[in-house]
């Protein structure tokens, strides 16, 4: 039976390319002195400066991690360390508070109610729309004297959806400034006019939108090597320097949740996976240099797809804008009536692989909480997620149309 892969919003196969470049990357500690040790550090540094270039950041702004769940978690727990180190704890009233979306990754989503549940935040969650947007006006009306954090993603992971990052980074922008004027008020002189910061997950986003930092206006940026071909275990986290910061400085705004030997300029300790950064490096630069073009061809496959299913089945429903809307790489559909348990069963069986909630959720079969938060949990559990990549061909569309139309027309009569 022939495979078909329809799940590249969940991971994307190592790139031939990229896993020959990185086979070929030597096996040298780049903190050795030696000459191992110095070819593995002169790798390292031509990835950095690689990704940052890619970025429009400073090389030093680039720290290399273990996944774009850890990225995540250094920012959320790495501010809210600092401010709570540095703040004037005994003041109840200025309980450091962080504003997430309400469809957030869960490695954003589950550590903010976890630094919540441990008293050390307040988190406040903001609604989206029937289209899966984030409300600006909703995020105006909670930004305050105490807010640290703002994080909201660029693509959504199960929906596609796109948020409009820069148009927040103004708001944000717009209020630290407003801060400025009023430089007395004692919550401000509590965490100063530099909060809120703002951090955006951009890790389903990176394949297909520009992500350059000044233009996006961001303070934090985190990527992920596996959703773009590159391998798995191998996050970015891009954290904006004040000029002429030195590294320990640097830690006081952003504690390092991993301590140890000092790597990456001191924010995450341990010794660099350098095949690993290397393959993100090269991953991410045909990423690049592929971006428009691949965007283009996800568009048509998703328009085509979502046709082919309205065929089969002509209740269904888009989760997350028109078709010609969100990321082209991702669609969620609602099919009425279609437990989607059964349905991703039913097409693995054959050999069709699409997906119902995130794939992060450690195979528990949770319906997707993006969908939930769009439009309740009932339709959630009747969505499933079809995601596209280079690989996918319009003879697989075809095929998932036509064994759709199989199972489905078993539903309809
Ligand atoms: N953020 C988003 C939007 C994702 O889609 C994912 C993975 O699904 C992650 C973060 C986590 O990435 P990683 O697997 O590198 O931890």
């Amino acid at each position: 039976m022939r495979k078909i892969y329809l799940d590249y919003a969940a991971t994307s196969p190592l790139d031939a390319r990229v896993r020959r470049v990185m086979n070929a990357t030597s096996f040298g500690n780049p903190n050795s002195l030696h000459a191992f040790g110095q070819e593995a550090q002169r790798t390292l540094d031509a990835a950095r400066t690689a990704v940052a270039g890619l970025l429009g950041a400073e090389s030093r702004e680039v720290i290399f991690t273990g996944s774009a769940t850890e990225a995540n978690n250094a920012v959320l727990r790495g501010i809210v360390g600092a401010v709570r180190e540095n703040a004037d704890g005994t003041r109840r009233d200025a309980l450091p508070k962080i504003i997430i979306s309400a469809i957030e990754h869960e490695s954003v989503y589950e550590t903010a109610r976890a630094l919540e549940k441990s008293g050390a935040v307040e988190c406040v969650i903001i609604p989206v729309d029937e289209h899966g947007t984030v409300d600006i006006k909703k995020i105006e009306k909670v930004l305050d004297d105490r807010t640290i954090l703002v994080s909201v993603m660029y693509v959504n992971n199960e929906t596609g959806s796109v948020q409009p990052i820069v148009k927040i980074s103004e708001l944000i922008k717009g209020f630290r400034n407003s801060k400025l004027q009023k430089p007395n008020n004692k919550q401000t002189q509590n965490y100063g006019t530099k909060y809120p910061l703002f951090h955006c997950d951009a890790v389903q986003a990176f394949q297909y939108f520009d992500c350059d930092v000044n233009a996006l206006g961001v303070d934090f940026l985190t990527l992920s090597a596996h959703k773009i071909y590159g391998p798995k275990g191998v996050g970015v986290l891009y954290i904006r320097n004040k000029e002429g910061i030195t590294d320990s400085e640097r830690q006081k705004d952003i504690i390092p949740i991993i301590t140890g030997g000092g790597q990456e300029f001191g924010m995450r300790s341990g010794t660099q996976n350098v095949p690993g950064i290397v393959g993100f490096s090269e991953a991410a630069t045909s990423a690049v240099a592929m971006r428009e073009k691949n965007a283009e061809k996800m568009c048509v496959l998703k328009k085509k797809t979502f046709d082919l299913i309205r065929d089969a089945y002509p209740r269904a429903e888009l989760n997350g804008g028109r078709k010609d809307e969100g990321s082209p790489h991702i669609m969620n559909v609602w099919l009425p009536g279609i437990p989607s348990e059964l349905l991703l069963i039913q097409l693995d069986q054959e050999g069709i692989a699409v997906s119902g909630g995130s794939a992060c959720h450690a195979r528990a079969p949770r319906p997707s909480r993006t969908v939930a938060a769009m439009h309740g949990d009932a339709r959630a559990k009747e969505s499933v997620r079809i995601s596209f990549g280079r690989g996918t061909t319009f003879a697989d569309v075809r095929a998932l149309g036509r064994i759709l139309r199989e199972i489905l027309g078993r539903y309809s009569s």
